[in-house]
């Protein structure tokens, strides 16, 4: 007993969809966590793992006195800044009351006094000497720290080349890094993938098929998606030449299949009536009918209003459709054995009275 009413079959569909679409989301699941855990199995390299270390504490050890030295001279030199500026303001003080004497003296008209005025010049001078000594030592300080400034900058400079260099041989080791990953990763999916395509070229039509399909859904998404993360610069072509190896492949087959298909159907349209009457299966014989094509050539077999009359027309009905096949010549309607009733030729059982036909079935 054959059970294909329609709901059974959209329902029957859904679930083998459903079965598949789970056991894939499973396995991606699963498949990100083994990927996560294959990573444990090689180190990423770090940048500090390229850095001379002794040459490096050597230039720092060389470089830690002197900026010592530029804080200690820096701060001497703040302090002589202040003591340069007292030494002005001394000056200026001194300068301005030298010159409202002097102005004074103008006025009150005694010249005659030069000693004094050398004298009071002299004091003026002494103050604008201090100044000016305090102004050299302060340079003085200024050009140490220079100096200083300048040792130090060499070693600097020694410490970037030697990060520059470590730099290089880490991006250079990072692109050996990335590429034993995406190895790794692909020795682990592309088996997958092969046997996801081995899956649906064999077993598309198993009874089994949702669990290999659900495996073929997962082995595409692992290859495409899984492993896009971890792909290196040169890792799209992988996946694009995969990508088009599979289309390519898939086409091949598809293209041939079909090719086989039509062939088939038409070696078939060549053996007799009879012949093909007994291998037109019942679910092929539903569909025929509903859709109200030939079982054996697919070719619609409802007569249009322009076709009319036609002969041994016996009830409104069967005005509409033909007893045989206008294109191939197979029997389409024909009366009951018992009853008289026409009938789809194709169908187990008559509409009228339940007798089976006595045209012989090929066993389904
Ligand atoms: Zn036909
Ligand atoms: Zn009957």
């Amino acid at each position: 007993m054959e059970l294909n009413s329609k709901k059974l079959e959209s329902t029957s569909r859904l679930i083998y969809y459903s079965i598949s679409i789970i056991l894939c989301l499973f396995l991606i699941l699963l498949s990100g966590r083994i990927i996560d855990d294959l990573d444990t199995a090689t180190t990423r390299p770090e940048v500090e793992q390229f850095l001379d270390n002794t040459y490096l504490s050597k230039l720092h050890t060389k470089i830690a006195p002197l900026d010592k030295e530029i804080e200690t001279l820096s701060n001497k030199s703040s302090t002589l800044e202040k003591t340069i500026s007292i030494a002005k303001e001394n000056y200026t003080n001194e300068k301005q009351s030298f010159d409202n004497w002097v102005q004074a003296r103008k006025t009150l008209g005694s010249p005659d006094k030069d000693q004094e005025v050398v004298a009071r010049a002299k004091k003026l001078d002494e103050f604008y000497q201090v100044e000016q000594a305090w102004r050299t030592q302060r340079q003085t300080l200024q050009t140490k720290i220079d100096e200083d400034r300048n040792k130090t900058q060499i070693f600097q400079e020694q410490i970037d080349k030697e990060h520059q260099k470590a730099e290089t041989l880490y991006q250079e080791e990072l692109k050996h890094y990335d590429l034993l990953v995406f190895l790794i990763r692909l020795l682990f999916v592309a088996p997958i993938l092969a046997l996801g395509i081995f899956f649906f070229i064999r077993y598309r039509k198993h009874k089994f098929w949702p669990l290999f399909f659900g495996f073929t859904l997962f082995s595409l998404y692992a290859f495409f998606f899984g492993l896009v993360p971890y792909l290196p610069s040169y890792g799209g072509y992988v996946r694009y030449i995969v990508g088009i190896l599979l289309s390519a492949g898939l086409g091949y087959y598809a293209i041939k299949s079909i090719g086989q298909y039509i062939e088939k159907k038409q070696a078939e349209l060549k053996v007799s009536t009879q012949e093909r009457a007994k291998n037109v299966q019942t679910s092929v014989a539903e569909k025929a009918l509903e859709n109200h094509y030939c079982p054996s050539c697919g070719k619609d077999f409802i007569i249009k209003k322009w076709e009319f009359p036609i002969k041994n027309i016996d009830t409104e009905a069967y005005k509409l459709v033909t007893d045989y096949c206008r294109h191939c010549g197979l029997q389409l309607f024909r009366k009951c054995d018992k009853c008289g009733t026409k009938n789809f030729a194709h169908l187990p059982f008559c509409s009228a009275c339940g007798a089976k036909p006595t045209v012989e079935k090929v066993k389904e």
